[in-house]
């Protein structure tokens, strides 16, 4: 016997399933002049590259992006935003 409501049943679950946005720091190195404030406040999320310009450590995600955004606003060099995880910046500065 099929269940005529296994698709429904899916369709709901896939739903409740699909995954939470994601968000990720990027830098334009361009913009970096290497004050290193974000290396310092988030050690957890930036680091310097070998050209000691600052970049963000690959898939550490940022749990609280409202909160994250001090350290957009502190970077000297306007150089930081947020992500999603398609690479759409969120944070406007
Ligand atoms: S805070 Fe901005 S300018 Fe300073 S190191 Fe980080 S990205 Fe570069």
């Amino acid at each position: 016997m099929v269940d005529s409501r296994a698709g429904y049943s899916d369709a709901i679950t896939d739903a409740g399933m699909e995954d939470p946005m994601t968000f990720f720091a990027r830098v334009d190195k361009d913009r970096c002049i290497s004050s290193g404030k974000c290396v310092g406040d988030r050690p957890s999320h930036f680091r310097f590259d070998d050209s000691e310009l600052a970049e963000a450590i690959p898939l550490v995600e940022i749990e609280n992006p409202a909160d994250f955004y001090a350290v957009v606003r502190n970077c000297p060099g306007d150089a930081i935003s947020i992500v999603d995880d398609d690479g759409n910046e969120i944070a406007i500065h």
